[in-house]
């Protein structure tokens, strides 16, 4: 799939990228680029056979300055302790992108969540969120779903940090079930940052969205969401994947139907609105206006990048180009909006939540949907005023100089100590 990229370095690459339009001091920069601390623990978990098996995990917080840590977990078999600080520094940088009142952190559990019952993932995740405990808080550390978890595994660290605390704190954790605290519109937030990006984007770039043609990595929350949403604006979405393969339809396909499909069977094969099956590669290098990557870190390395014929590029995924991959993409004018912007929706309506839970006052998805908006459509106007006054040489080093002007200025209002 990528060139081997560490998706910590190319975290710390894209931060040297941007420091290079900003006037501060290599040591100021130097504590940006790495976690406060990391926390890895072995959970010993009894499996339904009454056997005992051994999980590793992490959780990273990588930066306090503007706020609470803040950001997902992730169930995969790919987790590891450089993957996990990428994204908790990736969560610093978008929320500071969208002028949310947060740091940043992540966790994830190695595991391939599909080996296990049921019952087995409750307990996994109750085991990791009783590590977890001493760590998170309503004003110290708050997760959120990420790849392989949603609202059940947030439901159920919310309810071991509860009873191990014998309190009731339903802002512990974000996107939770209505029932448990969780917020109206929260599940569909992310692709809807997307979408809203894109509707920005092709208006910024002077491009026609209806119409438009669309292919989109990844089929699951995020990607499939965006494909939605995107369809809603008028675009036609041609391609889509997931882990099972790609389908293609160049007169395009009604991405609901093909969401209702997967939801149905557990992946996109066998869609009947498409009438070609074909590679994942051919779907990153397929000649559309607007390609989607919506999977996972490093689908697109300096190769594909060299082939890809997409004009523009939205960033579901947290970090699906690797660094070459942008320099190519770079040299060749494709547009690329970038993750921290464009996936944002999630961490902004996970905020209206944990806001939500503090008051113990609830909002209409309306409000929700009208606030998400007016903060995206706000940090685009940002970006784009930022990458025209800097001469930035992409979009996504105008919104690293954004969002580090605004940890910069945190942490010096702060001051260092001790
Ligand atoms: P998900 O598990 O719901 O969906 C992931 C999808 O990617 C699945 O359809 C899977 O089959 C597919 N996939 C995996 N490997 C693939 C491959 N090689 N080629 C094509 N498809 C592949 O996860 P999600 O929550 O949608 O997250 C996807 C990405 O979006 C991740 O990078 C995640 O960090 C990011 N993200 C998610 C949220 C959120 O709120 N869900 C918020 C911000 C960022």
């Amino acid at each position: 799939m990528s060139d081997e990229v560490n998706p910590f370095e190319s975290l710390q690459e894209q931060i040297d990228d941007a420091a290079a339009y900003l006037e501060y001091p290599t040591d100021v920069l130097e504590r940006l680029k790495h976690p406060e601390r990391v926390l890895e623990t072995s959970l010993s978990v009894e499996m339904d056979d009454g056997s005992i098996e051994v999980f590793t995990a992490f959780r990273s917080q990588f930066n306090g300055d503007r706020g609470p840590y803040k950001g997902g977990i992730r169930y995969h078999p790919q987790v590891s302790r450089d993957e996990v600080k990428a994204l908790s520094g990736w969560m610093v940088y978008k929320c500071a992108a969208v002028g949310i009142p947060y740091g940043g952190g992540k966790g994830g559990i190695r595991l391939d969540p599909r080996r296990y019952s049921a019952s087995e993932i409750e307990r996994i995740t109750r085991s990791f969120a009783k590590e977890l405990r001493p760590f998170i808080g309503v004003d110290k550390d708050i997760p959120a779903p990420d790849v392989n978890t949603g609202q059940r595994e947030m439901n159920w660290i919310k309810d071991t940090y509860e009873k191990l605390e014998n309190t009731t704190e339903p802002g512990v954790i974000t996107g939770k079930a209505p029932e448990s605290g969780g917020s109206a519109g929260r599940v569909e937030a992310t692709g809807r940052s997307v979408m809203l990006t894109t509707r920005e984007a092709f208006d910024y770039l002077g491009k026609d969205i209806d119409g438009a043609t669309v292919a989109v990595q990844g089929y699951g929350n995020a990607g499939s969401v965006a494909a939605k949403l995107i369809d809603d604006l008028g675009a036609n979405i041609v391609a889509a994947s997931d882990s099972s393969g790609a389908i293609h339809n160049p007169d395009g396909f009604d991405a609901r139907a093909a969401k209702d499909h997967k939801r149905e069977t557990g992946s996109l094969a066998g869609f009947e609105g498409a009438t070609e099956e074909f590679s994942n590669e051919d779907l990153l290098t397929m000649d559309v206006d607007l390609l989607v990557p919506a999977a996972l870190e490093n689908a697109i390395d300096r190769s594909i990048a060299q082939n890809v014929e997409a004009d523009v590029i939205v960033e579901a995924a947290n970090g699906p180009l690797t660094p070459r991959a942008d320099d190519v993409l770079t040299d060749r004018d494709v547009a690329v909006f970038p993750d921290i912007l464009a996936n944002a929706g999630g961490v902004t309506v996970s905020y209206f939540e944990w806001v939500q839970n503090r008051q113990r006052f609830y909002w209409s998805e309306e409000r929700v949907n009208d606030e998400l908006e007016t903060i995206i459509t706000n940090a685009f106007e940002t970006l784009v005023d930022t990458y025209e006054r800097t001469d930035a040489p992409n979009f996504r080093t105008a919104m690293y100089v954004v969002a580090i002007e605004r940890v910069v200025d945190a942490a010096e209002e702060g001051g260092i100590w001790p």
